[in-house]
Parts: structure tokens; sequence; C-alpha cells
């Protein structure tokens, strides 16, 4: 790695090393070439294009779709002390002409651009007339028709290469999955070489499935226990889901704000910014949010409705923690799900062999669902990354599940679904097992079947669980249009005792509230009582300044960096220039506002070189797990199932 790099790294941005592949990739598009970059969220990809277009001889051009953020990461290179700026339909006639005539005349490191712009006549003869340094596309995956995000115009870019064929490209994705992945090689031009892949563990992640109770009140009791004053996404998938959950939110006490497409798009981008902006803020949404949104202090992510595959809910939860620190993906499931999603799929009108392909994903969710591995390892594996050991982070490591031998109730089930024509949901089945007296028992006649009765040592709930499970192992189907339980081909060996089934055992489960007093700021907090006063004071005053500028507060210092400057107490400026995230223009800006906050809160000795860290504030995580909330209430209603979702052409 230059020193150059290095040097800059440190300056600029204020960080000691680069992370993983940083490095090399900035070598290679410095040195000319072009590169694909495909990192998790939070990975670190800004810094492989924003380093070289600092090295490098004239301006880097940021292609980017998203028109709404560019303002704030172009606040957030300012701040930087980066010459960085963004054209795009937000400025007026005037300030986007005076814009272009300072990109011709060279006075930008980087500016950002929206790919429809970009590939107009008129832009790229402006570009011609400017000295490039090179080509970020972000977002690459939207060139791709296999990625959720299509975008058309993306795949006019590569009119860039055919057009400045010397200017490096480096095209930036978090979509990782294969086809994607070989689409945006071939669409860009692109060839192996130019690959950088990351491994795809989020460790600061922590990944957790729930029952599906009474998912509003579950994610309640979640939020009350672990997160009372922290940002979140809660993803719902609907849009009356989404509007629903933000009232029942706010009338609990959390503040929230709905996000979907079928909000006025100035409702949305207020929420969006608001979002940004404040610290305690929750956000219900359908998947139409989240792509691009880089604050880093999203401390959870739930989902009230299951993803539609592996691969969306990586990226939904991927959200979460871009700051490092720790983070929670939550989610609540329940058989309803299974039910639903199919139902879409079958509904889609998409060709046979899409809905195929959709239901092989849907089913590959549900063995992550169910599984009672390390829920990381079984992720990861999807993705084609090996973890070495149980990842002690999620669930599944931290109360390991109990399985125990289902066989007999699986066959008492798949029976039930025979006998009783192939043609009924679980919740029915399960009447008709524990032998109850309904209207739909009497109509069909069930109380004749040889299978009405003879299972009523579960609950309705237990029973639902056994039918999710058989799903998701195989052993039963979901037929899509009626939600009904049909047989599959490997039924039959269950049915003759061939097989063992292996069922989760679901205990009921209990609430712990995780501290008397109901704080846990941000996932940092600190023994010290003093400690404690001096980061909240850090706080109020990055806050302050934020605000006083409009720009989110992230911008000025990350929680993390906050945190650090507690830890290290800096007793003067040089000092405080080698806490991680704070580079020379911040120094100069901040350095002295802080410092005299820290100097306020009284520091012992101001011996410069002394080691303060560590003395009773730590850095850490209250590890505080706990189960959510169970009540024994039979199944999920399912709310909102007339309701179609938001944003879901795929199906
Ligand atoms: P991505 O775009 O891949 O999601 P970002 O570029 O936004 O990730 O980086 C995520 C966070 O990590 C940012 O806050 C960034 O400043 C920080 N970061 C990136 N590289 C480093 C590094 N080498 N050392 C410390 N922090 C880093
Ligand atoms: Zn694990």
């Amino acid at each position: 790695m230059s020193d150059r790099a290095t040097e800059i790294l440190k300056d600029t941005f204020g960080y000691a090393s680069f992370r993983g592949e940083q490095g090399a990739i900035i070598s290679r598009v410095v040195g000319g070439h072009d590169a694909l970059v495909i990192m998790p969220t939070g990975g670190g990809k800004s810094l492989c294009y924003q380093i070289p277009a600092l090295m490098r001889e004239g301006t880097g051009i940021v292609v980017s779709p998203l028109i709404a953020l560019m303002k704030d990461q172009v606040d957030a290179l300012r701040e930087l002390g980066i010459r960085a700026a963004y054209i795009n339909s937000t400025l007026g006639m005037g300030e986007a002409w005076e814009a272009e005539q300072l990109m011709t005349a060279g006075e930008f490191d980087l500016v950002y651009v929206a790919p429809e712009r970009l590939v107009t006549g008129r832009f790229l003869d402006l570009l011609s007339r400017t000295k490039l340094g090179l080509f970020a596309i972000d977002e690459a995956h939207c060139v791709s028709q296999w990625g959720h995000d299509f975008r058309p115009e993306y795949l006019q870019l590569s009119v860039l290469h055919d057009r400045f064929p010397d200017v490096p490209r480096i095209a930036l994705t978090a979509t990782a999955d294969e086809p994607t992945r070989k689409d945006i090689l071939s669409r860009l031009d692109l060839g192996e070489e130019d690959l950088f892949l990351a491994g795809f563990d989020r460790p600061n992640i922590r990944y957790r499935i729930v029952e599906r109770t009474k998912p509003r009140e579950q994610l309640l009791a979640f939020l009350q226990s672990e997160h009372p004053e922290d940002s979140g996404i809660v993803y719902c998938m609907s849009r009356k889901g989404v509007e629903e959950t933000a009232e029942f939110l706010c009338k609990n006490g959390f503040p929230a704000i709905p996000y979907h497409a079928g909000l006025e798009t100035h409702v949305r981008e207020e929420h969006q910014q608001r979002f940004l902006r404040e610290e305690h803020l929750i956000i219900t949404a359908t998947i139409a949010f989240g792509m691009g949104i880089d604050k880093p202090d999203v401390r959870f992510v739930a989902h009230l409705d299951l993803p539609k595959s592996m691969e969306a809910y990586y990226q939904e939860t991927g959200r979460a923690g871009r700051d490092g620190l720790a983070s929670q993906a939550w989610m609540t499931y329940g058989y309803n799900d299974v039910a639903r999603v199919m139902r879409f799929i079958d509904e889609s009108g998409a060709r046979e062999e899409q809905k195929r392909i959709e239901k092989e994903k849907l089913n590959a969710l549900l063995g992550y669902c169910e599984t009672t591995r390390c829920r990381r390892r079984v992720l990861l594996e999807y993705f084609g990354d090996e973890l070495e050991k149980d990842c002690g982070n999620c669930d599944t490591c931290l109360a390991p599940v109990r399985t125990w031998d289902g066989t007999e109730a699986a066959r008492k089930a798949l029976s039930c679904i025979y006998r009783t024509d192939q043609v009924f949901g679980a919740g029915h089945l399960a009447d008709v097992l524990r032998g109850m007296d309904t209207q739909k028992i009497n109509d069909f006649g069930h109380k004749r079947l040889s299978t009405y009765g003879i299972g009523r040592e579960f609950s309705k709930r237990k029973w639902s669980s056994i039918f999710r499970q058989l799903v998701a192992q195989g052993f039963a189907r979901v037929d899509a249009a009626h939600g009904s339980l049909k047989l599959t081909g490997e039924s039959k060996a269950v049915l003759q005792g061939k097989v063992e089934v292996r069922l989760r055992d679901e205990p009921e489960r209990v609430v712990k509230s995780r501290k008397k007093d109901g704080r846990g700021k941000q996932s940092v907090t600190f023994a010290d009582k003093g400690d404690e006063a001096l980061y909240e004071a850090l706080r109020q005053t990055r806050n302050d300044l934020a605000k006083e500028q409009g720009i989110p507060p992230y911008v000025i210092f990350h929680n993390s960096t906050l945190a650090e400057i507690v830890t290290v107490k800096p007793g003067s400026l040089s000092k405080f220039g080698t806490v991680s995230g704070v580079g020379r223009t911040k120094l100069q800006k901040y350095g002295k506002v802080f410092l005299e906050v820290v100097l306020a809160h009284g520091r012992k000795d101001a011996g410069e070189d002394e080691v303060t860290g560590g003395r009773g504030s730590e850095l850490k995580y209250e590890a505080a797990w706990q189960e959510s909330v169970g009540e024994e209430t039979g199944e999920y209603d399912g709310g909102d199932e007339d309701n179609y979702p938001d944003d879901m052409p795929h199906y």
C-alpha cells in the first residue's frame, strides 16, 4: 500500500489502518484499473473510491441513483475538507450551472450525479471538457435485472467506457448473489480479475427470530427491554401494516414514522430526512425504504413479516450497525407467513420458471428460520461463505435450541392432511387433531375421521409450529392458492415410519427486563457514572452543532468516536487528533469545542501521553440476551392479509 494512501486515510479520514481489501482496491484504481467491489454494508466501500479520487489527477464522478441522499454524502465529505459537490434535479438552474462550471474548471475532487443525467449528451460533453480521475458506480446491482432494484438508466452506463476508455471505473455494491455479480461484470464489461469479493459476515449484528404470537406486542416488548432509546427500522409487508405499526408505536411511547411507496414524494423524503437526522426515531417501512441509507447508528432492524428471500433478509438486516457497534436483526415469524408469501408468488403472474425460483428462495429462507444450528453459519453458507465456528452472537448460539423426536407428531399431522383431502390450512387441521367442536368440523363431518382427536397432547400453537416445520423440512408444502397443506414426495417415508423427524422445541418464552432503569443507549454504556455523563455531554454538543448546520449528527462524529473520546479523555488537541474518526479538518473545526467539554468534566491528570483509557470506562455491549414475549394465543390472524404488499414486481 502506498504511503500516500495511508497518509490520506489518517490525515483526512482520521483512521489508522485499512480494512480488509480496501488497500488493494485503492492501489488498483489509483493505478488506472477497473474494479468491482462487493462488500457488505458498513464494510467501507466509500473509501475505495474516495481515496483514489483524491490521489488521481482530475475529478472523480460518482454515479448514484439516490438523489435524496446526495446532499448528506456531500456534506459529510465537505466536513472532511474534501472538495465535493452534487449535480441533480434538486438544484436550481443557476446552482447547477455554477457547479458544472466549477467541475469543468477542475475545482472538485468528487462530483455526485444521477445516472439519468450522466448519460445525457449534454452532460457527457461537459465531462469531455473535464479532467477526469475516475468513475465510481455506486449501487452497481441496479445494472442487473436479477437484482430487485433494476434501473434501466444503469444499462446505458457502458457509454462511459466507450467515451472515456482511459478513465478507471470502480463499481460498488453490497448485493452479493452470483447471478447479479456476473451480470454486473458483463454489463459493465469488467473481467473476473477486477472482482473484489469481501466476506459477508456482519459480526456486530445479532440475528434473532421469534415465533410470532402477537407481532406488535412482541415488537414493543423487544423495544422496551432492549432498545428503549434507539433508532431502528421496522419492516412490514403491506402499506397498511406500515401505517398501523407506526401508529401503534407512537401510542406506546416510541416515536415512529411510516415510509412506503404510497406516500407522497415530499412526505417520503421528509420522513427519510428525519430518520437520518434524529437519534431516537423508528421508521416503519416497506421494502421501498432503505437502499443507500447510510445512517450508521441504526441499532436494530425488525421484521414483522417474512422477507421474500435470504438475499432480501440479508440486505435489509444489513442496514443495522454500519458503525460496527452491537446491533440486532430481529424477526417474528409464523405459519401464516409461509401461506401468504406462497400465495403472492402464485398470484404474481410471473412465468412458471420464475415462480419456481421464488419458491425455492422462500424454502431456503424457511430453512433458515427453522434451523437449530448457528444462524449466522446458515446465513453465510447460503452466500457461499464459511464460518469456522459457531458465532456466539445469534439466538441459537446464545440459547441453544432443544430438539425432540417429532416423528409420531409428524405422522399424525401428515395423516390428518391426507384424511382431509389436502385442502385445509394448519388452523383447521390443528382443530381436527385436537378434537375440537367447531362449525367447520361439523360442516365437513370431520369428527368421523380417524385422525380426529388424536393430537390432544399439544396446544394449537404447538401444532401450528409442527406444521410450519414440516413445510420447512419439505415433508409438506403449502398450496399457494388457498394456503392449504399438501403432501410431498417425501411425506410417504414419514408416514411409513421410515425417517425420524427432529423438531425444534419452542418453549413458552418470557420477557426479562434487561435493566431496571430502562436505559441502554446506543449500545454504548459506561460503568463509571462520570463517563456516562461525559458521553452525554459530548453527544449533546455534537447534536447541537449538527442542528445548527442542518446536517445529520453522525456527519460530525459517530457515536463510536464519542465513546472513544470518553475512553481516551484527551488533554490536548494533538491527543484528540489520535481518536479514530478525527481527521485534520474535523480536528481544526471541532477539536477545541469537544476538548473543552472533556476538560470541563474534570480530567484528573493532564499528562499528555499518559494512558487514561480503560479506567472504569469501557465500551461494552449489554449482553443481556433474552427471549421474547410469547403468549398462548393461537395463530397470528394475519391482520393485513388483504393488502397487497408494496413494490412487489418480482412475484
Ligand atoms: P459501505 O458503503 O460499504 O456500507 P461505508 O463506506 O459507509 O460503508 O463505511 C462504513 C463506516 O466505516 C463509515 O463510517 C466509515 O467511515 C467507516 N470506515 C470505513 N473504512 C474504515 C477504516 N479503514 N477504518 C475505520 N473506519 C472505517
Ligand atoms: Zn451463531
